[in-house]
């Protein structure tokens, strides 16, 4: 009698995470005629409770230092107003843009310099960034205190709120319905071919083998543990962001744009008398995968005085929610980490977000699944995003980070 071992189960592509970026790549792939593989989406809690995906401010900007980086929200922009066309669907309702713009505000010449050379970018790219000197900041929003400002930079087209929840929730029901399985299940395991040159299968906590044709590591912040798996180091850590909504005892008389004070704490409009401001503390280390723990304090002796400073109207709010995240930090750059790595070559990255992944998950799901299926890339080129530039230690400096 003869012992059988059993076949593991086969995907030709297998996309550990389910938040934005593996949903957007999966829906991609499931609409692409060329594509005709079978596709999984591993996710360790579809509950979503701790992604990135689910503690987003979810806006989304122009104003970036990088072309590439404008381009994609472009897309971004132009796929969320349009989504319904996108998705084929004709039960996609329209989704709108809330267009209040980002505010960056420089307070020194250096700050001013940046701005400069960063509408220079944007303005190259299409899009509609404006520079506001004082007077002008102060005719058009006259709640702000500007004393130490030199400079504002602004951009109210496709530049504010969108709805990103509901673009995830349509791409997975999208997907799903193409044919693309979604399972519970956390991968703990990389196995590759004895060449070492492609990953084979995926093992689960339950012990459960899935070989794999093209492997897609949408892990978040969680990203260097996965890439781990393969021994692959990846310049890629939780850190902490932390987000308060308040009301205001007189809210504003005009929408609020995203103001980027220059301290690096944020405020926006969210509407109703209902404000949100974000930041982080100036020690900012990488964390535990699973601290989401509240710093309290830092509201209170760092956060509202800048808020109340630069908006003395703000001087009587009351927080109603709070939260902690996690970016999925670069630490080389801060920007996108996507592609094949250059010997395993059926591994493929969607990493280091920094921050602005969720308006990027159109562009890098498009874009992967374009990988995935042609071995190129038919539409934006990604490619200055390769693993290849973290070898070589040659960051793509973005100096718009929030
Ligand atoms: C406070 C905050 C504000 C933000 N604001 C904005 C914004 O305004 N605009 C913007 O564009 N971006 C913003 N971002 C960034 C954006 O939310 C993220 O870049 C984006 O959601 C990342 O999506 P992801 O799919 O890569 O990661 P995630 O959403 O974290 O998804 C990764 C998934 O992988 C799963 N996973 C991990 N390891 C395993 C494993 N071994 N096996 C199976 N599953 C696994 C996790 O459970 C998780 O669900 C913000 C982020 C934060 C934290």
């Amino acid at each position: 009698m003869t012992q059988e071992t059993p076949c593991a189960t086969s995907y030709d592509v297998i996309i550990i995470g389910g938040g934005i970026m593996g949903a957007s790549t999966a829906c991609f792939l499931s609409q692409n005629k060329d594509f005709q593989g079978k596709v999984l989406v591993v996710e360790r809690d579809p509950s979503y409770e701790f992604a990135s995906t689910s503690h987003t401010n979810s806006c989304m900007r122009q104003q970036f230092s990088t072309s590439l980086n404008v381009k994609i929200s472009q897309f971004a922009a132009d796929y969320v107003k349009n989504l319904g066309t996108y998705l084929a669907d004709a039960r996609v309702p329209a989704l709108s843009i809330q267009n209040f713009g980002y505010m960056y505000l420089a307070g020194d010449e250096k700050m001013a310099q940046t701005l400069r050379a960063n509408h220079a970018v944007q303005k190259a790219a299409g899009a509609a960034t404006r520079l506001l000197s004082r007077d002008e900041i102060a005719a058009d929003y006259p709640f702000y205190q500007l004393d130490d400002i030199l400079l504002g930079s602004i951009n109210t087209v496709d530049e504010g709120f969108f709805d990103g929840q509901a673009v995830f929730d349509w791409q997975r029901r999208i997907s799903r319905e193409a044919g693309v399985e979604y399972i519970k299940g956390e991968v703990i395991a990389l196995t590759k071919n004895a060449a070492g040159n492609r990953i084979e299968s995926v093992t689960l906590a339950t012990g459960e083998v899935l070989s794999c044709g093209q492997l897609v590591n949408a892990t978040g912040p969680r990203a260097a543990r996965t890439a781990a798996m393969a021994g692959i180091a990846l310049p890629v850590e939780p850190r902490k962001r932390f987000t308060w909504m308040f009301s205001a005892a007189k809210p504003l008389d005009r929408p609020l744009p995203l103001t980027i004070d220059p301290t690096g704490v944020h405020v926006r409009e969210v509407g109703g008398g209902i404000y949100q401001a974000g930041g982080h503390t100036e020690h900012d280390p990488a964390v535990e995968f699973d601290d989401f723990t509240m710093d309290h304090s830092f509201w209170q002796a760092h956060v509202w005085p800048v808020i109340a400073t630069r908006i003395p109207q703000f001087e009587a709010i009351k927080v109603t929610t709070e939260w902690a995240g996690h970016y999925a930090y670069n630490t080389l750059d801060q920007n996108a980490i996507t592609g094949p790595h250059p010997e395993i070559s059926n591994f493929l990255f969607l990493n280091g977000f920094s921050g602005h992944g969720l308006q990027q998950s159109p562009a890098m799901g498009r874009g992967t699944a374009e990988w995935l299926t042609y071995g190129a890339y038919r539409s934006l080129d990604l490619s200055p995003f390769h693993y290849g530039r973290i070898l070589a230690n040659r960051p793509i400096r973005e100096s718009a980070v929030i």
